[in-house]
């Protein structure tokens, strides 16, 4: 607004409109003058993301949007409700460059980053979906792409979110989760006071490096050092995530490792049953298993939280949903074209 030569308060009144649930034209924004609406009206438009489809899980609660973009792309975001509150889980890219062995999104590389709009606009597109009364709780990043290699633009979406004048989202109910870009991580702690999520899935470089190519670059002793160097807000413990792998990282010499790993970081590990894929080359644990893994933990006295695979029956693993869209997609202009 000051650009065009207003005053900076007719930035913060349009901001508020664009963030409100259901707006949808620039003609209800009937506090501005005339003139300036009248120019918005010439210059701008109000893009709201396509909703493809929604699909909500038989076995859970768990519902899945995939949302198109203006481009054409489509992401992916999943409700994921809980016991008294739900949690959203956003996307930050289109894809993802970082490549990690177990998960769909890595295997079809990485298209373009999203803009914060897009990031915030997710969160906007579901609550006008379900009523502002069902509002997710949480919100985490940990959809499509890798957060911290879209690092502007997602701090500027969680600006947005948190924003008085945007959804209004308490910084302590929004996570971030990483690969582990080492550098980003104590970069985030830094610039904005967000919970922090480590995908870490290996207590061993040798395994990590197979399953994730980021721990080539940035290997365990480092990003154990820079989780030791986020600014931890008060009162809070990093997530770790570990998806369980069948016969790969459950042992007791993995428990002792990872304590060794942890020790001295405030944390919490979500032990994360693997949920077979089509395609790729692992296997789902047995329940005891996980079990047994989660009471080595516990033993050792961490909090270790046995989290169930989520819509097992709507692919909701990461990445999934977008694949089985793209391939629909495909299927459908093939047989229009062929
Ligand atoms: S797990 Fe996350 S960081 Fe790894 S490839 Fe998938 S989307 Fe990217």
């Amino acid at each position: 607004m000051e650009s065009w030569g207003e005053a900076a308060f007719r930035g913060r009144q349009l901001f508020k409109w664009l963030w409100t649930p259901g707006f949808a034209s620039l003609d209800e924004v009937t506090d501005l003058p005339k003139t300036l609406r009248a120019r918005l009206a010439l210059e701008g438009y109000v893009y709201n993301l396509e909703t493809v489809s929604v699909v909500a899980s038989k076995l859970d609660d768990t519902c899945k949007w995939a949302f198109r973009l203006e481009d054409g792309s489509v992401i992916e975001t999943v409700l994921i409700p809980g016991d008294s509150h739900a949690t959203l889980c956003v996307s930050s890219q289109v894809g993802c460059a970082m490549g990690c062995r177990f998960c769909k999104t890595g295997s079809m590389g990485f298209v373009r980053n999203l803009s914060p709009s897009e990031i915030a606009g997710q969160v906007l597109s579901v609550i006008e979906q379900l009523g502002s009364e069902q509002r997710p709780r949480n919100l985490v990043f940990m959809g499509m792409g890798e957060p911290l290699a879209n690092f502007e633009n997602v701090v500027a979406s969680i600006r947005i979110l948190s924003s008085e004048l945007g959804l209004n989202y308490s910084k302590r109910r929004i996570t971030v989760s990483t690969s582990g870009i080492a550098p980003k991580i104590v970069e985030l702690g830094n610039e904005i006071d967000v919970g922090l999520a480590i995908s870490l899935h290996a207590t061993t470089n040798s395994l990590r490096d197979r399953l994730m190519p980021i721990n080539r670059r940035y290997p365990l002793e480092v990003l154990m050092d820079a989780c030791r160097r986020f600014k931890l807000p008060r009162r809070r413990r990093i997530t770790f995530e570990y998806i369980v792998l069948k016969g790969l990282n459950h042992s007791r010499e993995d428990a002792n490792r990872l304590a060794r790993l942890l020790d001295g970081i405030p944390s919490k590990i979500n032990l994360i049953p693997y949920n077979y894929v089509e395609g790729l080359e692992f296997q789902a644990p047995s329940e005891r298993e996980v079990l047994d893994f989660q009471k080595l933990l516990i033993d050792k006295g961490f909090t270790a939280i046995i989290r169930k695979s989520r819509g097992r029956d709507i692919e909701a693993a990461c990445g999934q949903l977008w694949s089985k869209v793209i391939r629909d997609e495909a299927r459908v202009k093939g047989s229009t074209s062929g």
